[in-house]
């Protein structure tokens, strides 16, 4: 199977579904910028458009992630040069501040902006129906709580075939791509072992307490390569949609050998992945410190269903600037 890349990619996944697909988009809940909109909105719009036009009432079942046991920020050796040798720098998304101040953490902060957003897209197509679900949500799962103790156990495993297919360099140290959140202090940095009684122990290296605990007594962060197997599974996913750095990473084949080395009776989903969106300035998008630019969304439409390339640089009009993110809406 293909890779299905861009507005050429869509095109021809438009004309091979049912319209009754389970699809997965996954997002950070912090922020919802010009790329974030491109791949969880407008693709999703798009190919729904395109179902409609073959004259198929789309009926997708959209799966969106809320990734919070995502790192809050990368750390480690050289995050360019290494980008898989990396941890959190302080903790998960789940136990990060909300820098607003006025929600617990950052992930209650965004999850009501971003799942507004996102609904828009029932108004054009009402009998799609779309999930929100947070990470943390699925711990309990035995599929999640299997593969989350396997990328624990054996990351070199990881670590080899990311090697192998993104073109970058891996060091065989650090290596972690998953590990308790302390339950103390809340902060990642520490040794987590799991023990031949399947119990785990945590030291913290920073607040220096240990615990030992059953699997359920422990909260985690978790890489999003890896965490994505136990999604794939949970949901039965048929299609996933992903941002075009997924596909420079090498995602397109990370995704089929890690399948096969967690769950090789899943079936390798469809992959579509939408074009990279550059900022003005030529950078990609991301959201940083006092620099929360949100998308103008009918203009970012039209741009995205004519742009034929793997990725487009936005012009400053098509941008907003200055609005809290609580103002913000996506009507298309
Ligand atoms: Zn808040
Ligand atoms: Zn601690």
């Amino acid at each position: 199977m293909e890779p299905y890349l861009y507005l050429a990619g869509l095109k021809r996944l438009s004309g091979e579904v049912n319209g009754d697909e389970t699809i997965h988009l996954g997002i950070r809940p912090y922020g919802f910028h010009a790329g974030n909109a491109v791949a969880l909105l407008i693709y999703p719009y798009l190919l729904c458009k395109f179902v409609q036009d073959r004259g198929i009432k789309p009926t997708f079942r959209f799966i969106v992630s809320l990734n919070d046991y995502e790192q809050d920020c990368l750390d480690g050796p050289d995050i360019i040069r290494y980008p898989f040798n990396i941890y959190p720098l302080n903790s998960s998304l789940k136990h990060t501040p909300d820098e607003r101040g006025c929600c617990n953490s950052v992930v209650e902060h965004w999850q009501p902006i971003i799942e507004n957003c996102l609904r828009v897209l029932r108004k054009y197509y009402s009998r799609t129906e779309i999930i929100f679900v947070k990470n943390s949500e699925l711990r309990n799962d035995v599929s999640f709580m299997d593969m989350l103790i396997h990328t624990i156990k054996f990351p070199k495993e990881q670590g080899d075939i990311m090697r192998k297919y993104s073109g970058k360099e891996v060091l065989e140290k650090p290596m972690q791509f998953a590990g308790v959140v302390c339950p103390k202090c809340k902060k990642t940095h520490g040794k987590t072992h799991i023990l031949k009684s399947g119990d785990i122990m945590w030291k913290c290296q920073m607040c220096l307490t240990s615990f030992c605990g059953s699997y359920g007594q422990f909260d985690y962060w978790w890489h999003h390569k890896a965490m994505l197997c136990a999604r794939l599974k949970i949901f039965n996913i048929d299609i996933t949609i992903s941002g075009a750095d997924h596909y420079s990473e090498g995602d397109f084949l990370i995704r089929k050998d890690f399948l096969n080395l967690f769950c090789p009776e899943q079936k390798i989903p469809k992959m579509l992945f939408s074009p990279l969106v550059l900022a003005p300035d030529g950078r990609k998008m991301s959201k940083s410190r006092n620099n929360i630019a949100f998308a103008d969304i009918k203009r970012l439409l039209f741009i995205i269903e004519n742009c034929e390339g793997e990725s487009i640089q936005l012009d400053n009009d098509v941008l907003i600037l200055g609005i809290n993110e609580k103002d913000y809406s996506c009507n298309l």
